[in-house]
């Protein structure tokens, strides 16, 4: 395994959100819906054998305009189609038994939505491999991946190696390691920074698991939401704002070349040109944080601007049709010996077990 930084883990894997979706929003019948289900099942059973941070805690989705009703409705019947566990409708009342602090019209219950550390997963992972005798060589750039005869011939910063197969996961970076070894430019990748604040921890209380909108059916995101996470932290967020940089750790974070690369993509100006109202709102979350906890207030009214103090951030790697379409299902390139994944957006940390055996599937038998 090749891995350009240091360590594993410290891209999306690394900056997320923490939770093990239980395959609730996703269209019944794509391969988010199945493995995300699949997926999330063996995630719990794996942390649990290998004695990682995890907490079985729940999450609550709720509605909290009348707008957001039949929205309900519909994540409901996908939660049913996709056979997530335990799925429960709940009346106004029933919220606050679930969480105290949560006020809505309606809401749903997943009882089978967990939080682990996907950071800790992946290092488990990093070992389970060298400990079946694989090797995981960190600080190793791959500038390429090309077919030469039935073997796969791995360019690197200084060299190369041949492979019988070979399986690109390169996330934020996917589509110029695609491209790199001949592939299509389409979909590209466009960063999407998400910024969490933090709840202060003596207001940490208004928040006992994980509390979600109803998130808007025509973006792949899930909207500002309330994670406690295994080490009993409360986040607020994430924003979603088109960054100028594939590691926009920083805000003010940007590399010239992925600039370029977004404001070349003729679908990155699609997107804004639909998009730009959800974009200044998006901005005004990111660049003034009172407005982020107005948001998250819609359901959790005691919280306070005061409330939020710094959190973290991750980057989106959101896939981007020519056109302006936001990819939303898991995409895979296969070419003979080569597999590119092309959209691992979220839940792929949730699926990963799950969406490593459909990539498998599609290397040649003899790999
Ligand atoms: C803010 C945020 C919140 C999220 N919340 C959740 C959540 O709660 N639950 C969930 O299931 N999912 C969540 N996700 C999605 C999830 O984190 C990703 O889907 C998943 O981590 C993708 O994994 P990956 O291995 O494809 O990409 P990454 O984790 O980004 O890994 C890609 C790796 O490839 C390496 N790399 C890139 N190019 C090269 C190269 N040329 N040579 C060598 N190495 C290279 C990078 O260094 C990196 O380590 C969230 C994502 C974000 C950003």
């Amino acid at each position: 395994m090749l891995e350009r930084e240091a360590a594993v883990g410290r891209h999306q894997t690394g900056h997320n959100s923490g939770v093990v979706h239980a395959g609730i929003y996703y269209a019944p019948g794509s391969l988010k819906a199945r493995l995300a289900v699949e997926g999330a099942r063996e995630l719990v059973a794996y942390a649990e054998e290998r004695g990682l941070p995890l907490r079985r805690c729940g999450k609550l989705i709720v509605a909290a305009r009348p707008a957001d009703l039949p929205r309900l409705d519909e994540l409901e019947r996908r939660a049913h189609a996709n056979g997530v566990p335990g799925v429960r409708r709940l009346a106004a009342a029933e919220i606050r038994e679930i969480e105290p602090h949560a006020r809505g019209l309606a809401a749903l219950h997943s009882p089978a939505t967990a939080v682990v550390d996907f950071g800790a997963v992946a290092a488990a992972l990093a070992d389970d491999v060298r400990a079946a005798g694989g090797e995981i060589r960190t600080g190793t750039a791959v500038h390429a991946l090309r077919r030469e005869g039935g073997r796969v011939r791995v360019a690197l910063e200084g060299g190369a190696l041949t492979a019988g197969a070979a399986v690109a996961c390169a996330g934020l970076w996917a589509d110029r390691l695609a491209v790199a070894g001949g592939g299509r430019r389409e979909p590209a990748i466009v960063p999407f920074r998400g910024a969490y604040r933090a709840l202060r921890p003596e207001r940490a209380h208004l928040v006992k698991a994980l509390i979600y909108p109803v998130p808007d059916p025509d973006l792949p995101f899930l909207g500002v939401h309330l994670t406690r996470d295994v080490h009993d932290e409360v986040h607020v967020g994430p924003t979603a704002l088109l960054a100028p940089a594939r590691d926009a750790y920083r805000l003010a974070r940007l590399v010239p070349r992925d600039l370029a690369d977004t404001a070349r993509w003729p679908g990155t100006w699609r997107v804004a040109r639909r998009w730009w109202r959800t974009g200044l709102r998006e901005a005004g979350w990111a660049l003034r944080p009172g407005t982020l906890a107005r948001e998250a207030a819609r359901f959790v009214p005691d919280l306070r601007p005061a409330d939020l103090v710094a959190g973290p951030a991750g980057v989106r790697a959101q896939a981007v049709a020519r056109d302006g379409r936001l990819l939303d299902d898991f995409a895979l390139d296969a070419d003979g010996p080569v597999v590119h994944v092309r959209n691992a957006p979220s839940p792929a940390a949730t699926a990963s077990l799950a969406l490593a055996r459909v990539i498998a599937d599609r290397l040649p038998a003899a790999a």
